[in-house]
C-alpha cells in the first residue's frame, strides 16, 4: 500500500473528488460490551459499500455532541464542506442531556462584568488541581484559545451565552480558585429556529424534565422549589408549565430550550445554516485509509454501507465509553466486569470512537487518576421495564440531606461534587462489598427538594415509592429496615449530624465550607429556619424517604491522546495524518481530575474550534484547499487558518 504522508501528493477538492468504492460491511466490531475488537480501518479499494455521488467533504465528523459540532460548525465557517455522522436517530448525545455549563476562563461574559484575570491564575489553578499529571503546553493553548472561542460562537453563529460569574471552583481551597466568571452556560434557545430539524434534536433526559420541559439551573430552579411557597414563583412556574403545554400541543415538544439541550440545538442549527449536513442514524463502522491517512470511513445506513470520503479528515467525536462494558473493565477499577458502573450518559456512547482511532493507530491514555467523570447515579424503574440512570448533581447539597453506606455511616461531605463524592463513597467501600449508598431525608424536605427523580410537591411521590425507587419509613428505624441499613448506626448518625445541623457545624466532613458548597446549598431557607449552615438542617419529622445511590458517570476522561491541535498520535507519538478527536473521545486535558463544573464541555468546545482551524489549513491537513470558499478567511499556508 503507498506510503502517503500529509505531506504527500495534495488531494483534490471534495466538491471534483469522486468516492472511492468502500468495503464489505460487517457488523461493528464495538458496540456495548464488545471491547478493543479488531481492526476498524479498511483500505481504499475493492469492496461492495453503496456508490454514492454525494458523499465525499472536507471534513467528516463522527458524533455530533458539543465535540463534534464545535468542529463541524467552525470548518463549515472556514469554507470546508462537512458531513456529521450520528449513530442515533437523533443527534445531540450526552450534550443534549447535560447541564450546558462550560468551563470557560476569562471568558469575554466575565471580562464584560469585571471579571478580569491573567492567564496565569487559571492556569496556577490547574497546576495545583492536577499536579504531577499538569501538561502546561495543553493547558495553555486551551486558556489562550477559550475566550476566542467564545467570541466566534456568540458573534457569528446562534449560539449565545449565560455568565456563570457567580459560580466558584468545585476546590475552594485550592491557591487561584475562582469564586466566580469561569464558567458560561448555554442561553436559552427557541427550539422553532431549527424548523423540521427539531424532531431531530435529542430531547433532554426525561427524569431530569417536568412532563419533557427542561428547567435552567440557577434562578430558574429556584423559582419550581419554592413554587408552593411564594406568589412569584408559583406564577414563574405556572406560565413556564403552561407555555410548555401549549408546545406540546402545536410541536409536540417543547420549544424553550435549556441547559444541554439549547446547546445542542443551537449548533445544530449554526451548522444546518452553515451548510453542514448533519446524518442522523448512521453510525460509523471503521476507518478509509490511504496508506497512513486517515481518509474517510463507512457508515451504515438504511440504504446499506456508505462510504463518505473525507479530503481533509475525520474527527472522532463518540463520546468516549461510557457504555463500554470491556474499556470500563479495563479502565475503572471499581467496575470488575464493566457492568458496575452504572454511566449516566447517552447509550450510543459505547466506545465506538476510541476502537475506531486504535484501528489507525492511536492510543488511548490508560494513565488518568480516575477514567471517568464519576457521580452518583440512581437507578430509576421506567413503566416501559427499561432503567433509567440518574446523577446526583443538585440535591446532595441541600439542607436537611445526609448520604450513609449500609453501615449507618457518612462517608463524606455530600455537597462537594459529583466527582469527590463518588471517589469518597469509592475509597469508603471494602474491597468485595458493592459500591452503593444511600441518600436520607425527611419528608419536609422530600416534599421541598425532591429526591434524586422523585420530584418535590405538587408531583405525587407513589408512582416512585411503587417501583422502589423510593424507600419510605415512619421512623429511621423503618426506613433502614426497608434499605438494609444498619439501624442503630443510621439513628445515631442522624441524632449527631441533627445537633451539628443546628450549630451549622460539620465536625465531620466540613460541609459548606467551602464557596462551591455554599452556592449548591440553599442559604435563604437555611437562613428562614435558623439553621447557620446553607448546606445543613436537621432530619427531624417522619416519614423518612432513601434512595439507593451507585457507582456511576456523567461520560469518561480517558480517551485518544491528541497533540495541541486535536491530532490522534500515533504509539510514536506522531500525529496520524487526517484523524483528529474531540470531546470524550480526547484524553481528557484534566488527565482524571474534576477541579471545576463544565471541564468536559468546555474543552470539547475549545479544541471542536481549534481542530477544525487546524484542518481548514491545507499545508497543516495535508490536503487540499477547502472546496467552499463561501465562509473562509484566508489563511497562511502551514499554519493554522485563524477565526479571530
Ligand atoms: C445529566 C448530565 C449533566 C451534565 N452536565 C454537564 C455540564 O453542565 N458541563 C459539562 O462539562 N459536562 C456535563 N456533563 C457531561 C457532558 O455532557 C459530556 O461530557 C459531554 O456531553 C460529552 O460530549 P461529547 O461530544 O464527547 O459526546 P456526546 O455529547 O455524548 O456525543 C457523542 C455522540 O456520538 C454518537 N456516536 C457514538 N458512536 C458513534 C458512531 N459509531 N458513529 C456515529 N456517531 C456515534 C453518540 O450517539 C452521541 O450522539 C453532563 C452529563 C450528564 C449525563
Amino acid at each position: 500500500m503507498p506510503d502517503r504522508s500529509p505531506q504527500s501528493p495534495k488531494q483534490p477538492p471534495a466538491s471534483a473528488q469522486r468516492p472511492t468504492a468502500a468495503h464489505e460491511e460487517e457488523p461493528a466490531s464495538g458496540g456495548r460490551g464488545t471491547g478493543f475488537a479488531g481492526p476498524q480501518t479498511a483500505p481504499p479499494s475493492g469492496g461492495d459499500a453503496q456508490r454514492r455521488g454525494g458523499d465525499v467533504c472536507d471534513l467528516l465528523v463522527i458524533g455530533s455532541g458539543a465535540g463534534g459540532l464545535s468542529a463541524a460548525v467552525t470548518a463549515a465557517h472556514l469554507g470546508l464542506k462537512v458531513i456529521v455522522a450520528e449513530k442515533e436517530p437523533q443527534f445531540g448525545g450526552t450534550t443534549a442531556w447535560s447541564g450546558g455549563w462550560m468551563w470557560l476562563p476569562r471568558n469575554p461574559l466575565a471580562v464584560e462584568a469585571g471579571i478580569v484575570e491573567p492567564i496565569d491564575e487559571p492556569l496556577n489553578y490547574l497546576r495545583h488541581e492536577l499536579g504531577e499529571r499538569f501538561d502546561e503546553a495543553r493547558a495553555r493553548t486551551f486558556l489562550d484559545a477559550a475566550p476566542r472561542m467564545v467570541e466566534f460562537f456568540r458573534s457569528r453563529t446562534a449560539l449565545r451565552f449565560i455568565d456563570g460569574n457567580a459560580i466558584p471552583d468545585f476546590h475552594g481551597r485550592t491557591p487561584h480558585a475562582s469564586l466566580g466568571g469561569r464558567s458560561l452556560c448555554a442561553a436559552p434557545f427557541d427550539g422553532r429556529r431549527l424548523g423540521p430539524h427539531i424532531q431531530r434534536l435529542k430531547p433532554p433526559l426525561p427524569e431530569t424534565t417536568l412532563w419533557g420541559m427542561g428547567i435552567a439551573s440557577g434562578a430558574e430552579l429556584r423559582h419550581f422549589f419554592n413554587a408552593l411557597r411564594k406568589p412569584a414563583s408559583f406564577w414563574f412556574v405556572a406560565k413556564r408549565v403552561l407555555s410548555h403545554w401549549k408546545d406540546l400541543l402545536v410541536h409536540r415538544r417543547g420549544m424553550r430550550l435549556v441547559n444541554g439541550n439549547a446547546l445542542v440545538a443551537a449548533l445544530a442549527a449554526s451548522a444546518l445554516e452553515a451548510g453542514v449536513e448533519i446524518r442522523t442514524a448512521s453510525p460509523a463502522r471503521r476507518l478509509v485509509r490511504d496508506g497512513e491517512r486517515v481518509t474517510g470511513a463507512v457508515l451504515t445506513t438504511s440504504d446499506g454501507p456508505v462510504e463518505v470520503h473525507a479530503t481533509r479528515g475525520v474527527l472522532l467525536a463518540c463520546g468516549g465509553f461510557p457504555h463500554d462494558d470491556a474499556r470500563k473493565a479495563a479502565l475503572l477499577p471499581h467496575a470488575r466486569t464493566g457492568r458496575e458502573h452504572h454511566s449516566a450518559a447517552s447509550r450510543g456512547n459505547t466506545g465506538d470512537g476510541l476502537r475506531l482511532g486504535e484501528s489507525a493507530g492511536g492510543r488511548v491514555g490508560a494513565d488518568l487518576l480516575q477514567a471517568a467523570a464519576l457521580a452518583p447515579v440512581s437507578l430509576v424503574p421506567r413503566a416501559d421495564g427499561s432503567v433509567a440512570h440518574f446523577p446526583h448533581l443538585i440535591e446532595r447539597a441541600k439542607p436537611g440531606l445526609i448520604m450513609v453506606r449500609a453501615d449507618g455511616h457518612r462517608f463524606a461531605n455530600e455537597a462537594d461534587s459529583y466527582h469527590d463524592v463518588l471517589q469518597a463513597l469509592l475509597q469508603a467501600t471494602p474491597p468485595g462489598q458493592p459500591v452503593q449508598a444511600w441518600l436520607v431525608c425527611d419528608h419536609a424536605f422530600m416534599r421541598h427538594y425532591g429526591l434524586g427523580a422523585a420530584k418535590p410537591a405538587p408531583m405525587p411521590l407513589g408512582p416512585m415509592l411503587a417501583n422502589g425507587y423510593v424507600k419510605r419509613g415512619r421512623t429511621l428505624a423503618e426506613l433502614a429496615h426497608a434499605c438494609g441499613i444498619a439501624a442503630d448506626a443510621l439513628q445515631t448518625t442522624v441524632q449527631r449530624y441533627n445537633a451539628m445541623a443546628r450549630a451549622g457545624k460539620d465536625e465531620d466532613f466540613d460541609k459548606g465550607e467551602t464557596p462551591y458548597n455554599r452556592m449548591q446549598g440553599d442559604a435563604a431557607f437555611a437562613t428562614e429556619r435558623g439553621w447557620p449552615n446553607a448546606c445543613m438542617g436537621p432530619l427531624e419529622s417522619g416519614p423518612f424517604y432513601a434512595v439507593r445511590v451507585v457507582a456511576g458517570s456523567l461520560g469518561t476522561f480517558a480517551g485518544l491522546k491528541v497533540n495541541a491541535q486535536a491530532q490522534v498520535l500515533d504509539a510514536q507519538g506522531q500525529p496520524i495524518p487526517g484523524l483528529y478527536a474531540g470531546g470524550n473521545d480526547m484524553d481528557s486535558m484534566m488527565a482524571g481530575h474534576y477541579p471545576s463544573g463544565g471541564i468536559t464541555l468546555g474543552p470539547a468546545m475549545t479544541f471542536g474550534w481549534i481542530a477544525a482551524q487546524h484542518l481548514a489549513t491545507p499545508a497543516a491537513a495535508g490536503a487540499a484547499p477547502p472546496s467552499r470558499g463561501r465562509h473562509q478567511q484566508p489563511g497562511k499556508a502551514g499554519s493554522a487558518v485563524s477565526l479571530d
